[in-house]
């Protein structure tokens, strides 16, 4: 059973909620070391990043050439062109101005960054509050997106924001794989017609758009149940927070957080057609066997298919 921490105050737990200060710091994330960092793939894609709730969260898909939220902006976020902010807490938006100084300092290109329609305003004084003071040129392209809609990241990939339930503005991201199909009724027609009909202007392919993953950032359960979600669990890969993974907080106090218990997700298991389901964004207060025990855990149908982000964590408690 998992002892709180001393430093664990009432006074700290209404912080985390409202605020995400979760000072409880016990997670030594510069202990890191590269050496013995072991690659991560999920349904052959490469994942990268870490995530401790109220530290950092950055996560990464390179063959994507995208990150979702930048935590502290770990060094391999920043070849990453494309950035896509769930919401603004620090531990999630603290490292933007560093990750576009640092592509500026290294001669990339402007990173294309999209945050919820409702920050971009004040993320846009941020960066020139940050040129004020240095007189730098952060160049980047700033992109606000509101649920529901989608961002073209490539010819055939698109990125969609679905409603997530933070205890501040909040939401995730979808990426979808596009394709052109030819319709049905040109199946079969010989190259040159169909070569013949697209010249003249004829629409002759449908639009296929396949959910392939889905990032949460942080929130309640609720997004689970939210109809207008449905391709957030059909997803091939979902990447979901998952703060609280035993009875030492409640479901109701990781409500009260805005954040989402294990047990939720256990309870609503039938609702994941997810082939990978990632876990992040553990409370630092968990030791990596809590963690890693809590998922080796789970009963069908999620045993098999969840795995746990656990870089930063081990099994010191001060
Ligand atoms: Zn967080
Ligand atoms: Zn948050």
């Amino acid at each position: 059973m998992a002892t709180r921490n001393k430093n664990s105050s009432s006074t700290e737990e209404k912080h985390e909620g409202e605020g995400e200060g979760e000072g409880e710091g016990e997670v030594s994330v510069s202990k890191r070391n590269k050496d013995d960092k072991k690659e991560m793939f999920i349904e052959s894609y490469k994942v990268e990043g870490l995530s401790i709730a109220g530290h950092e969260t950055c996560i990464i898909f390179p063959s994507l050439n995208l990150a979702f939220d930048i935590g502290r902006c770990p060094d391999r976020a920043i070849s990453q062109d494309f950035l896509f902010i769930s919401h603004a807490h620090m531990d999630h938006i603290g490292g933007l101005p560093m990750y576009v100084a640092t592509r500026g300092l290294y001669r990339m290109k402007p990173p294309t960054i999209i945050v919820p329609t409702c920050v971009k305003e004040n993320v846009e004084e941020l960066f020139n509050v940050h040129r004020r003071m240095d007189h730098s040129e952060l160049n980047h392209n700033l992109i606000g997106l509101d649920v529901g809609e989608e961002y073209c990241l490539r010819k055939d990939l698109k990125v969609k924001a679905f409603k997530t339930y933070h205890v501040i503005p909040s939401q995730g991201y979808i990426v979808y794989y596009v394709k052109q199909k030819l319709k049905q009724e040109y199946l079969g027609l010989p190259g040159p017609e169909i070569k013949k009909l697209k010249s003249s202007g004829t629409e002759i392919t449908n639009t296929i758009s396949t959910p392939e993953v889905a990032f949460t950032g942080d929130t309640m359960s609720d997004f689970i149940v939210d109809e207008s979600n449905i391709d957030v669990l059909r997803a091939r890969i979902l990447v979901m927070e998952s703060t609280y993974v035993d009875n030492s907080t409640t479901v109701e106090q990781a409500r009260d957080y805005g954040h989402t218990h294990l047990s939720e997700i256990v309870n609503y298991a039938d609702k994941f057609e997810n082939k990978a389901i990632l876990l992040i964004h553990f409370s630092a207060r968990h030791t990596l066997d809590e963690i890693q025990g809590a998922v080796s855990a789970l009963p069908p149908p999620l045993a098999g298919r969840v795995s746990a982000l656990t870089e930063g964590f081990n099994n010191r408690r001060n």
